[in-house]
């Protein structure tokens, strides 16, 4: 007998916002997710180093997810010292977790990008992907991606609780258009970001100074 799923959401989180959030809670409630673990990486392989040291990155993310019921904060990718890699994180999951279906969460700009993640063929061996509609990413998509969906999508969230991994589900989330490279810009720009994240997460970055305007 299997245990109810999980959702896990793995970004750089600089900051966390309602980008992030609102995919998670939507996705959280449609597919009856047992806890949604935030999981913020440490050193992102496909970008330039993040603004805030993970230490802050990971105390965002603890009051984020302190608002909101089942979501927990795994520090796994951060206290490991080298690239964060999705995959090496899910084998880890699946072996701490043998009877939990595991949903990984993603935007759509990062399915449309998967082909281009380390040993991405093996992530569907360990997870299910949950893939949320993201503004400015068309679902266009490139050959590899579409034969993946034609093989592995379901509509029915019953098939994330029936099977510990293999499918593919998409969101029918409300749309949110930012980003944490916007946030960072706003912030810089010396704007106020009341409602674009939680307000623990803007004391925080208000207490710290965190990506505020260059003198
Ligand atoms: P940056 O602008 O710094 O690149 P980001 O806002 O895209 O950051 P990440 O931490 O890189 O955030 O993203 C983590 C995950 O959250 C990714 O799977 C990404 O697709 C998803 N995500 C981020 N913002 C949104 C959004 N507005 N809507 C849906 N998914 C999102």
């Amino acid at each position: 007998m299997l245990k109810a799923p999980i959702g896990i959401l793995g970004g750089t989180f600089d900051p966390i916002h309602i980008g992030h959030l609102r995919p998670a809670i939507e996705a959280q409630a449609a597919l009856g997710l047992a806890e949604m673990r935030l999981i913020p990486n440490h050193i992102p392989p496909h970008r330039a180093s993040p603004f805030c040291s993970s230490e802050q990155r990971l105390a965002m993310v603890a009051l984020a997810a302190a608002e909101n019921p089942g979501f927990v904060v795994d520090e796994r990718e951060i206290r490991r010292d080298k690239a964060s890699y999705t995959i090496d994180t899910l084998i880890e999951l699946r072996q701490a977790l043998p009877d939990t279906p595991l949903c990984f969460l993603m935007g759509m700009d990062s399915l449309l990008s998967l082909p281009g993640w380390h040993r991405w063929r093996e992530l569907l061996d360990h997870a299910h992907l949950v893939v949320s509609l993201r503004p400015g990413w068309q679902p266009d998509y490139p050959a590899e991606v579409a034969e993946l969906l034609a093989r592995q999508q379901t509509q029915d969230p019953q098939d994330l609780h029936r099977h510990r991994h293999g499918h593919i589900w998409l969101s029918d989330n409300l749309p949110i258009e930012l980003s944490a490279t916007r946030l960072r810009a706003l912030l810089a720009a010396g704007q106020d970001p009341r409602y674009l994240l939680p307000v623990s997460v803007a004391d925080y970055i208000a207490q710290h100074r965190l990506y505020q305007p260059t003198p």
